[in-house]
């Protein structure tokens, strides 16, 4: 049994912190405009980059070196202010000028010959050059006029006080399964619409188009043999279903709501639907639905303080799992086996860790919980449960690099399928539990 087996490696693992290196403040030089961030290993770049707060992405353009901008990017904020995202590897901004705070609009690279910085290697380090400015004047990052590129909404009075991550939660991989050989893959593609692909027991088909703006990955599940329901964050911040029918796709449904995550979701019958989300309020908030999504439930506010996507799981009837990021980072769950809910667990226990995404989930039997995290280093990383996640194993099996958060299904009894989004190569990664052992992590080709 999976348990035994992995109980005798038990490991309550601190995590190693991870930062975005500062490597030239405002003014390090005179005249640098901005300030230089390492975003990745200084390496490869192709680190993301995100859009600091909304706005129009007016201008792209490429000024060659040296000391030239290269790839970048300028948005407008209103109100006279501006960011801009210099010596871009490549701009990722291809359907439209509008973008939504935390669109990645570009990669981490080093055009323009980037001479100017201190340091021997520096011209040929990949780096984000991030400047804020208001109206033609830049401003110190640091300085407190300066807008925080990383924060979700619009407050201006908000210090860069930290390096800011390339991503801000990582992007969800939506898995579901309807039979032992039927795997669903949703994915938001690097254009901000969704692509879905499929492996029926032979093989992975390519990646299916759907047309959409969402912000962040889709949540996925199937309530019978044939049937998908697909839940994402649309760029106006409500709910959006899809489902395949069995034969045909229907198109977004718009559910409203105020999201400021990802959706995660489960099911646990045929017409059964249960949706979590972090609301924006940052607590975890959850409706369902009894007649396959038909009509729901209004949103019910299950508390917490919760910065990022949830994970849902389900074993059967009336029992439900939720998992979150805390605003602390750490791993918390709250449980319902009908009645009222267990409410979150308290920091410190085997659940804590720190998370770089937001949390995958599932089950494959009863009292049995399988969590998957990107840890801060950016490591997979497994935490379960036997007894119906009042115990957990601790945190196990940290393996890769790791862009996303970490999508799981089960396909039967004791089977889990895991994915994610590598590091350097952007591609879709995936390994699977067969009842005894593990995979490698494979490579599932490139991201869409
Ligand atoms: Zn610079």
């Amino acid at each position: 049994m999976r348990g035994e087996l992995t109980l005798l490696r038990i490991v309550f693992t601190r995590f190693p912190s991870f930062q975005y290196v500062k490597t030239c403040g405002f003014g390090c030089y005179p005249g640098h405009q901005g300030t230089d961030y390492l975003l990745g290993d200084g390496a490869t770049g192709g680190e993301y980059v995100v859009a600091a707060l909304g706005g129009n992405a007016f201008y792209t353009n490429f000024q060659p070196g040296p000391n030239g901008a290269g790839n970048y990017i300028v948005i407008d904020h209103g109100s006279g202010r501006f960011t801009r995202y210099l010596h871009l590897l490549s701009i990722a901004i291809s359907y439209g000028p509008i973008v939504s705070a935390g669109q990645l609009v570009g990669y981490e690279g080093n055009t323009g010959s980037p001479w100017l910085c201190p340091g021997p290697d520096c011209n040929s380090t990949p780096h984000l050059h991030f400047e804020t400015k208001i109206n033609a004047v830049s401003g110190d990052p640091s300085s407190g006029t300066a807008i925080n590129p990383y924060y979700e909404y619009p407050d201006y009075n908000d210090l860069w006080t930290t390096n800011p991550p390339s991503y801000q939660e990582g992007e969800s991989v939506g898995v579901a399964s309807w039979a032992s050989n039927r795997l669903d893959v949703f994915v938001r593609g690097n254009n901000g619409a969704m692509y879905h692909r499929w492996w029926d027991g032979s093989a992975w088909s390519g990646w299916e188009y759907h047309p959409g703006c969402l912000r962040g990955g889709p949540a996925a599940v199937s309530r019978m043999t044939n049937r998908i329901d697909v839940f994402v964050r649309g760029c106006g911040d409500h709910l959006h279903k899809k489902s395949w029918s069995g034969s045909s796709w229907s198109d977004w449904q718009d559910l409203g709501g105020c999201l400021r995550s990802e959706p995660a979701v489960t099911s646990w019958g045929s017409t059964r639907l249960d949706v979590f989300v972090r609301g924006c309020y940052d607590a975890l908030n959850w409706m369902y639905s009894d007649n396959s999504g038909s009509s729901w439930s209004s949103w019910q506010d299950l508390g917490g303080c919760v910065n990022a996507a949830p994970g849902a799981a389900t074993w059967g009837g009336n029992h439900l799992a939720a998992f979150v990021r805390g605003c602390s980072n750490g791993l918390h769950r709250n449980y319902w086996f009908g009645g009222a809910w267990s409410g979150f667990n308290a920091p410190g226990s085997s659940l804590s860790g720190c998370l770089g995404s937001g949390p995958g989930a599932d089950s494959w039997g009863v009292n049995r919980l399988d969590v998957f995290i990107r840890g801060c280093a950016d490591a997979a990383w497994h935490n379960y449960s036997s007894d119906g996640g009042v115990n957990f194993s601790g945190f196990i099996e940290p393996e890769g690099c790791f862009t996303s958060g970490i999508g799981v299904t089960s396909r039967l009894s004791n089977l889990l399928d895991v994915f994610g989004r590598g590091c350097g190569p952007r591609n879709l990664w995936q390994k699977s539990w067969n009842g005894s052992s593990w995979t490698a992590w494979t490579d599932s080709g490139p991201w869409p």
